[in-house]
């Protein structure tokens, strides 16, 4: 028999290592950014086009590359960065394995442009699916440019694979943001699709979490420093009171690397302890520095997990460290001289009782009624309110009942609803509250029950579904503009998603840096609440499941009802109660909620009678 074994071709194993490296155009940008970190560049440029899908561009001003180098840069197992095995234990730069270049040359279009500080000319390159197609001398600035074109254009099943633009893009600033973090001396920037998203200038860590995350999250951190033989730390953690539901920022560094560690994040998590609402992740920005030789990065492809060989000790030193910062700042508003005293109660009102203000209100007034109405309030009507919202009275406290006027005098802001008056509405259905939680109603065959809140969500999100696809909502002006602070990130989602929540009627009249005006907003949310909706929004945008099969505009509008639909504990007048079943049957689905949950349930007059 013959021997059948043979040597994959080069562009063949290439190809195949490269489904180890680059899984999506992130990967391409960390092993793009990492590489101009490792060629010692103190200024660093990307620029990305559609998600990185068409074009993905690092410029560094690190030390180039010679004309042989550029060549074989792209040449597997081809690195400057180690010579034998020992090295691999004492790591200093982020590649070690000369596999990226090769990689990437594999699926893309790519060009290297490339001048060592005293060469008089560079070099520049293109190389298509592993094959040099052109060398020549360039004149370009010392430093390096990698310019990564149509990525998986030759494995068509990768490129479907991909994700729609927003989830690539989030991606590529995930990456972008763990190397910048790791890099704060490092000037960075980046484009997407011709337009700023980050401009990030030399600076500290604390600087560098500012530039990235907005200015906002400069009074949220606590520092952390601790040195010990093992380990140094030092970074930031969150105020536990912007811990979040949601894992988002969370960074550990080791030797200025982003790592992953299931079990730091323990440590960390576990200094919170006490502190942190149910549900809710301590965040942080922590850099670990410890001998290279006691850690090995070798364990994982990509490179975001390692081991220690000491980790319970670094466990136990972590938590010890976080918590006593935690500490240190529980006492600090004490001593806070930055305080602002304007809030301060004056000394000579301290004792006085609370005068009630007094209001005037037209008892004969009735939203239904479409006459007008001669005396009506000013400051309590709000016409552009939707029906459902100007007959309920929100309160925090479950046992109690609103029953009309009497409430006023307590939540001036809130109470359009109760100037519902009783006697005047149409004959009754029969339909009464539950718990506050349940919308009872008698029906022919016996009762319904209706969970309020997810039937309310059903009647929204078929509302701003529609809105969104088929036809535009009616938006109220505000007349002063809202002005809302986003992280970079936040507001890329926010920017890919503005077109459809205008058409459920917001308006954004800007969109700068992390400002973000809104001029209108829909009819039925009120002011106070734009911003939990927004960020409840971009949050759960965050989390989509990739797969899940869903269109973002269903995503967008389910969120959307989410937040927006009236909440168990809401007090709601019996014409709201029989709105909202109005509304819930002329739904295509009310059976069950945007998240399938069941929204109602019949008892037949003869289950009542098995019983008695
Ligand atoms: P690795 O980073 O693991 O060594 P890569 O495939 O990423 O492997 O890069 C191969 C080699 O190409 C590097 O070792 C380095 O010598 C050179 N190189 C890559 N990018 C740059 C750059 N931006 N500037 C200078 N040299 C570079
Ligand atoms: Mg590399």
């Amino acid at each position: 028999m013959t021997d059948i074994i043979q040597l994959l071709p080069d562009h063949v194993a290439n190809q195949i290592a490269a489904g180890e490296v680059v899984q999506r155009p992130a990967s391409v940008v960390k092993e793009l950014l990492e590489n101009a970190i490792d060629a010692g560049a103190d200024s660093i440029q990307l620029v990305v086009k559609d998600a990185g899908k068409t074009l993905i561009q690092v410029t560094d001003n690190g030390v180039g590359m010679s004309e042989t180098d550029a060549r074989l840069c792209f040449e597997r197992h081809a690195t400057s960065k180690i010579k034998n095995a020992d090295d691999l234990f004492n790591l200093h730069t982020k590649g070690f394995r000369g596999e990226a270049l090769a990689s990437i040359a594999a699926i893309a279009h790519v060009t290297l442009k490339t001048k060592r500080e005293n060469d008089e000319v560079g070099t520049s390159l293109t190389i298509e699916g592993s094959e040099v197609t052109a060398q020549e001398p360039a004149v370009v600035a010392k430093g390096t440019t990698v310019s990564v074109k149509n990525l998986f254009y030759n494995i068509p099943a990768r490129r479907n694979f991909l994700k729609s633009n927003p989830v690539e893009t989030r991606h590529i600033i995930d990456e972008f943001h763990r190397v910048a973090l790791a890099h704060p001396q490092v000037a960075f920037s980046m484009t997407h699709n011709g337009s700023d998203v980050f401009q990030l200038q030399a600076s500290n860590i604390r600087q560098r979490i500012v530039g990235i995350f907005g200015t906002k999250t400069n009074e949220k951190l606590v520092p952390v420093e601790e040195e010990t033989d093992i380990v140094q730390v030092d970074g930031f953690v969150l105020k536990p009171e912007y811990a979040k539901k949601s894992r988002g920022e969370q960074f550990f560094f080791v030797n200025d690397r982003f790592i992953k560690s299931a079990y730091l994040n323990h440590a960390v998590q576990s200094a919170f302890e006490g502190l942190l609402k149910d549900g809710a992740h301590a965040g942080y920005f922590l850099f670990l520095k410890v001998p290279p030789k006691s850690i090995d990065i070798n364990i994982h492809p990509t490179k975001t997990e390692i081991k220690f060989d000491d980790e319970h000790s670094i466990y136990a030193m972590l938590k010890a460290t976080v918590k006593h910062s935690l500490g240190q700042f529980s006492v600090a508003p004490v001593l806070d001289f930055n305080k602002d005293t304007g809030f301060d109660t004056p000394y000579e009102y301290s004792k006085k009782q609370p005068k009630i203000p007094n209001v005037e209100v037209d008892r004969s007034f009735n939203p239904f009624r479409n006459e007008p109405s001669g005396r009506r309030t000013p400051s309590f009507s709000r016409p552009k309110q939707s029906s459902w919202e100007s007959l309920c009275v929100e309160t925090k406290d479950s046992g109690h009942f609103s029953t009309g006027i009497a409430q006023l005098e307590v939540e001036s802001e809130e109470v359009t609803g109760t100037l519902f008056n009783e006697t005047e509405k149409e004959p009754s259905r029969g339909t009464f509250q539950l718990q506050q939680k349940y919308i009872v109603s008698p029906i022919k065959s016996g009762l319904m029950v209706i969970h309020q809140h997810r039937a309310h969500q059903r009647i929204l999100y078929e509302e701003l579904l529609r809105n969104i696809t088929v036809q535009e909502a009616v938006s109220q002006q505000l007349l002063f503009p809202l002005q809302l602070s986003f992280s970079t990130p936040d507001r890329e989602i926010l920017a890919s998603i503005t077109e459809q929540l205008e058409h459920t009627g917001f308006v954004f009249s800007e969109m700068e840096q992390e400002q973000v005006e809104i001029s209108g907003i829909p009819v039925s949310i009120s002011e106070s609440k734009v911003e939990d909706i927004l960020k409840q929004v971009i949050a759960d945008i965050k989390e989509e499941v990739p797969d899940a099969g869903f269109s973002q505009n269903d995503l967008l509008a389910k969120s959307l009802a989410k937040s927006m639909a009236i909440k168990t504990g809401t007090v709601l007048q019996q014409a709201a109660q029989e709105h909202i079943i109005d509304q819930l049957f002329a739904c295509k689905e009310p059976n069950v909620c945007p998240a399938n949950r069941p929204v109602l349930l019949t008892m037949d007059s003869s289950d009542f009678d098995k019983k008695f």
